[in-house]
């Protein structure tokens, strides 16, 4: 039996393990085990969401072990931690279990093919400070513990009668889109006794570029400049952050925005593991380099997709870091592979088909652009169509992985539930 093995069940991980499950079809030939340091899968780009209180883990989060039973692969908690190519083996660290004290300890996992799909993170580019004081959002804890400090500050300034600041470094799709979503959530808020308005939380959106959202068209960075001022966010375009302590950042030039609460949202780096991997060549910023057929460039046995892999485009230029590339990689790897493996037919090399980008400043405004296929290649769209094209993209997803019905019961059930449960996290 040849024995893969998926490190990582993020948006790539998870598709190339359900899609290789699902077409094995119960067939002897392969065995798929994915291996994720989390119990569940989260749509990545909610992540802010959830640091802001408007969505919940709990309601949005698919359990490894009932999409493996589901898809027909097999699911084992464990951290990447090392690779033994000579061996053909992954070292996997411990990972804590739930009660918060009992460790799984770690062991060493054999493959024959080893799919890595760890994501990225932000990077801080080591500035002083920042690690110590300001906070991430890259996973499901770290968005969490930002929901809790938020609400902890918000209910003590409540108590003592003052607002609360936050900051947030970076003015990409995350930094934009957490502005907003906190901005709706003070909205809800402002019906605590002493926080009657919602200007009450101060929000400071900073980015060292000329624009927000770089990777859109200037007339959508201009729209969502408009759209964060009416929104009392104040945006700081050429402001470059050099430090930060416990009271706020420091910018360059001798200023500094004070803040209650600071998030690092801006660069993107790989999980420094990765340099760790048994001479797999990297990026500066740790990414894996892979070949067009998403094979590192050192092993034919390992491959990398996702956000931790370094991907060359048409034009010479890596990939961006985006669900959009990951899911696509990932369809295409399990495609790939299943025929490689079943058939003996070569790997292909992948090809990225943009499709266009979307970001959504919560309930406010959507803005997009329609990529380089089809009718309206080229456009750009807002409001009702672009918040439809921005939901579409997870529920597609949740669909994929779960079925259409199912996916289908999902969305429907979620949008339901939004009438009746309370709009934003409290406790
Ligand atoms: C707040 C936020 C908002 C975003 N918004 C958008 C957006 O609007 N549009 C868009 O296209 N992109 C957006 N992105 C980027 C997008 O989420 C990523 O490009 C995408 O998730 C990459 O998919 P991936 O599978 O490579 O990694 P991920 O989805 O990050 O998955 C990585 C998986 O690996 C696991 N893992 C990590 N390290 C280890 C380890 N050492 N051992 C075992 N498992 C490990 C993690 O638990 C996770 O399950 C956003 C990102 C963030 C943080």
């Amino acid at each position: 039996m040849h024995r893969i093995v998926v490190v990582g069940g993020g948006i790539a991980g998870i598709v190339v393990a359900t899609h290789m499950g699902r077409r094995s079809g119960g067939r002897n030939e392969t065995s798929i085990l994915l291996v994720d340091r989390n119990p569940a899968h989260v749509w990545k780009p909610m992540l802010h969401t959830f640091a802001a209180g408007t969505a919940t883990y709990a309601n949005e989060s698919i359990p490894f072990v009932s999409q493996a039973k589901r898809a027909g692969f097999h699911f084992w908690p464990g951290t990447l931690a090392g690779l033994d190519r000579a061996a053909g083996e992954v070292e996997l660290g411990p990972v804590r279990l739930p009660d918060g004290v009992s460790e799984l300890p770690g062991r060493r996992v054999p493959f024959d093919t080893l799919v890595i799909a760890v994501g990225s993170r932000a990077n801080d580019f080591g500035t002083p400070g920042v690690a110590e004081h300001c906070r991430f959002i890259d996973n499901i804890g770290e968005a969490e513990r930002f929901g809790a400090l938020l609400r902890t500050r918000i209910a003590q300034a409540v108590a003592e009668d003052r607002d609360v600041s936050v900051a947030i470094v970076g003015g990409g799709a995350t930094g934009v889109e957490l502005a907003a979503e906190l901005r709706l959530s003070a909205d809800i808020l402002s019906s605590y006794a002493t926080w009657h308005r919602a200007s009450r939380l101060q929000l400071t959106l900073i980015e060292s570029g000329p624009h927000l959202v770089a990777g859109f068209p200037e007339e959508i960075s201009d729209a969502v400049k408009r759209k964060l001022g009416q929104l009392r966010v104040e945006v700081r375009l050429d402001t470059k952050v050099v430090g930060a302590d416990e009271m706020g950042v420091l910018l360059e030039g001798g200023g500094r925005v004070d803040a209650d609460l600071m998030a690092w949202v801006a660069g993107v780096k790989a999980p420094d593991v990765l340099k760790h991997l048994d001479g797999l060549e990297v990026a500066r910023n740790g990414q894996l380099l892979v070949r067009p057929t998403l094979q590192t460039t050192t092993d034919d046995r390992i491959f990398a997709l996702g956000d931790c892999a370094r991907f060359e485009g048409a034009n010479g230029k890596p990939l961006p870091t985006t669900a959009q590339v990951a899911r696509q990689q990932a369809q295409f790897l399990a495609r790939s592979l299943r025929r490689h493996l079943r058939w003996g037919r070569p790997l292909r090399p992948f090809t990225f088909r943009n499709r266009g980008s979307l970001v959504s400043l919560g309930d406010y405004a959507a803005y997009g652009t329609l990529g380089n296929y089809g009718f309206f290649s080229g456009g750009v769209i807002r409001g009702r169509l672009a918040e439809l094209g921005h939901a579409a993209l997870y529920r597609q997803h949740q669909m994929d992985l779960t079925g259409l019905l199912r996916g289908g019961a999902t969305w429907l059930g979620s949008d339901l539930m939004r009438v009746g449960r309370s709009r934003v996290v409290l406790s």
